[in-house]
């Protein structure tokens, strides 16, 4: 039988990243890429499994152009016979989602109400969804929630101290980043059995930005809320904010919602702050005063997160750095780091800069995992697959 393969989408507001799997047992990688900086300059990187990403300019003027360029590749690709699934990271899952599903027409249509709750994603991961419903008509579509891993907090963790009927009506922290998570927290249990089931900090520090409480490998507890907007000061969200600021904007600063949502989402945190970049290498480079200070914040704002989670989970074994800032930058591990002895958080400076997996040498371990959102989410496209094929040949 000719070999099947599995393409996995992550769309976001200006880049779609792809990658595909061999759909058979260990799901081998073959390839990964993205389209970046859609609308103009649009570049499209392909890596092939172990091999250095190559990349060129592409025309992607929207999103269905970056799409077509990247089904196109995927489609082309040595080793790509036949798309048999296709998963798609989808950002908000709501209160219904909490397990990857086969994205139907009901389905995709309750999704379509979460997209002003995650404006930067969700409607770009319905937008990819179309696309390679299109594209690979024969194939399995299949969401897989970022929301979905936090789903079972207790309810402190969860409520927003509002009249309960805001609560009921889905106004309450759903947390984000839950595949990288998952990826990680399942990572521990391999290289570091004895702390996967205590109580572990994971922070997913990207453009996006979050942590996560996890305790006997369950998430108890996100800085991200009811939107990706909540927690970490990321490179153009403002993270957690006085929301008497947003009364204030609004009534007497002269926005109105669509000017605010596009200050919150696009134009603060790192770049806000810096007036010079989004992209952490960049503010690392310059060291001007506007961009050390907008450093300076991310890290703060990451230690009382830190003081935060460790408090709810009642102390820290281990503390797990992951995503583009958190396994590449030791300078910015270490400015996180900094001062937090009192929770057994002590850098190996040479391990630090040498990104070794273990950069820990107090009594909390201090890990970097490198994280791998698309090979849960090929899983869960291979299992929906077999459990498809299963119910359809009954012994
Ligand atoms: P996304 O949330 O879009 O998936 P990534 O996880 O790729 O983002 O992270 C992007 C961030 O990682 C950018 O701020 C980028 O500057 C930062 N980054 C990547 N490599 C490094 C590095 N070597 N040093 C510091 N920051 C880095």
């Amino acid at each position: 039988m000719t070999s099947q393969q599995l393409l996995i989408l992550n769309a976001g507001s200006s880049s779609i990243k792809f990658a595909l799997f061999e759909n058979a047992a260990g799901l081998a990688e073959i390839a990964r890429g993205q389209v970046e900086r859609i609308g103009a300059d649009a570049t499209i990187q392909v890596a092939e499994a172990g091999m250095r990403a190559s990349s060129r300019p592409v025309f992607a003027d929207d999103h269905a152009g970056a799409l077509h360029a990247i089904l196109e590749i995927a489609s082309g690709q040595p080793g790509v016979h036949s798309i048999a699934g296709v998963g798609h990271r989808i950002t908000h899952g709501g209160p219904d989602f909490s397990t990857p599903r086969v994205l139907d027409a009901p389905t995709l249509q309750r999704l379509a109400e979460f997209s002003a709750w995650a404006p930067l994603h969700q409607p770009y991961n319905l937008l990819a969804v179309e696309g390679a419903r299109v594209a690979f008509p024969d194939a399995l579509q299949v969401g897989c929630f970022d929301t979905a891993f936090h789903r079972g907090h207790e309810f402190v963790a969860d409520a927003y101290a509002l009249p309960r009927s805001y609560f009921d009506a889905g106004v309450r922290r759903y947390g984000f980043h839950g595949l990288s998570y998952q990826y990680v927290s399942a990572k521990l249990t391999e290289i570091a059995p004895d702390v996967a089931l205590g109580r572990v900090i994971i922070a997913h520090l990207g453009n996006g930005a979050s942590m996560c409480a996890v305790k006997n490998g369950r998430s108890r507890a996100s800085t991200m809320g009811f939107t990706a907007l909540d927690g970490l000061a990321m490179g153009t969200r403002c993270g957690q904010i006085d929301p008497g600021v947003l009364l204030h904007l609004l009534s007497e600063g002269g926005l109105d919602v669509e000017a605010l949502s596009e200050l919150l989402y696009r134009r603060s945190g790192l770049v806000g702050l810096s007036g010079i970049s989004s992209d952490m290498r960049v503010l690392l480079a310059d060291g001007s005063p506007s961009s050390r200070q907008a450093i300076d914040y991310f890290a703060y704002r990451a230690r009382c997160e830190i003081g935060s989670l460790a408090a709810m989970l009642g102390g820290l074994d281990a503390l797990v750095f992951c995503g583009g800032i958190g396994e590449n930058s030791p300078e910015v591990r270490a400015r996180i780091c900094e001062g937090m002895e009192f929770l057994g958080i002590r850098l190996d400076a040479r391990a630090n800069e040498a990104k070794m997996p273990n950069i820990g040498v107090g009594d909390c371990r201090v890990l970097i995992v490198p994280t791998n959102e698309e090979l849960v989410m090929a899983r869960a496209v291979h299992d929906r697959l077999a459990a498809a094929n299963n119910n359809s040949n009954p012994l």
